[in-house]
């Protein structure tokens, strides 16, 4: 708590000091190379209700930012250490493949000329978007909801418990909701549920600027999972892209969450690339973190935290 308070205090002096023209040294070294996680992109007139959409302007403001500052590359490049060693290098990865991607954020990134990777998985919508969009718009479905699974506890609380449930638990509790949610607030909150279709995956595959990665079938914690589940969820995501002949880069894991022993097994079914928390000397030459995009603060202040790696 008391840290949030000092980063808001931190971020606001910033931008205020902007204001009156002062800009910050930042400690950018050239030849390092960090990559940036991003979610899905709203409009600016439209709510952010969770910490994983970004609005357009901001988005723009931030893309604009980036590229005054580093040589933006490739998943392929990233993968294969094409970078360069006159500029830090950045690549810019989105995470649950919402459509979103392909209305909003395409535009922007070929506005700039910048890569991006789009990590994919086979479920019909997130259960933590449904969970968060009826947390906004119906949050009496949350009331039933609690009832009907037997939780007691606060949004949190519920999302912790969710993440950690097995496949046949999180596709009851992802029908549910969907199925309770009223048809006005499906259509009003489209932005955050609607996911890419196969043939927009297809047609986004022939675009130079974009290349997909696999986020696992399901989208459960790999850390739960036995090592018949996983490999299972790795491959349903694998056949699914093989059907549209569109090749995967790289694996990033549900909510960043991996061990040993997923890395390990998620490189023996052919991803030397693997995004995940997890990365330690052991494992760096495969493993990589990613730094997730604030969406409530100003270009500035993300890029001291890009430049920091930290917030
Ligand atoms: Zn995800």
């Amino acid at each position: 708590m008391r840290k949030k308070v000092e980063l808001k205090i931190k971020w606001f002096l910033v931008d205020f000091l902007c204001f009156f023209g002062w800009r910050p040294k930042m400690n950018l070294k050239s030849g390092a190379v960090k990559a940036l996680l991003f979610h899905g992109v709203c409009l600016d007139n439209e709510p952010l209700i969770n910490g994983r959409f970004i609005h357009l302007s901001r988005l723009d403001k931030l893309l604009q930012a980036l590229s005054a500052h580093f040589h933006l590359i490739s998943l392929e490049d990233y993968k294969t250490n094409r970078i360069s060693m006159s500029k830090p290098s950045i690549v810019c990865t989105f995470d649950d493949g919402y459509k979103n991607n392909l209305e909003l954020a395409l535009p922007l990134f070929d506005k700039y000329n910048i890569p991006f990777a789009i990590f994919c998985n086979n479920v019909p919508h997130h259960l933590m978007d449904l969970l968060d969009i009826a947390n906004y718009w119906q949050p009496t479905l949350i009331e039933t909801f609690k009832k009907q699974f037997d939780l007691l506890k606060s949004l949190p609380h519920i999302k912790a418990h969710c993440k950690v449930q097995n496949a046949e638990v999180v596709s009851e509790m992802r029908n549910y909701l969907w199925k309770n949610l009223s048809p006005d607030v499906k259509e009003k909150s489209k932005r955050y549920w609607e996911l890419l279709s196969d043939a927009e995956i297809s047609s986004l595959s022939k675009n130079k600027l974009v290349s997909f990665g696999n986020h696992g079938a399901d989208h459960l914690s790999y850390t739960c999972l036995t090592e018949k589940q996983m490999l299972a969820d790795v491959k349903a995501v694998d056949k699914r892209f093989k059907q549209m002949a569109v090749k995967l880069k790289g694996f990033a894991y549900p909510y960043s969450e991996s061990s040993y022993r997923t890395i390990s097994l998620v490189n023996k079914v052919g991803y030397d690339l693997q995004f995940s928390e997890l990365t330690t000397n052991e494992t760096t030459l495969i493993a990589k973190n990613r730094l997730t995009i604030n969406p409530f603060i100003s270009a500035t202040n993300q890029l001291i935290a890009i430049s920091k790696d930290q917030y």
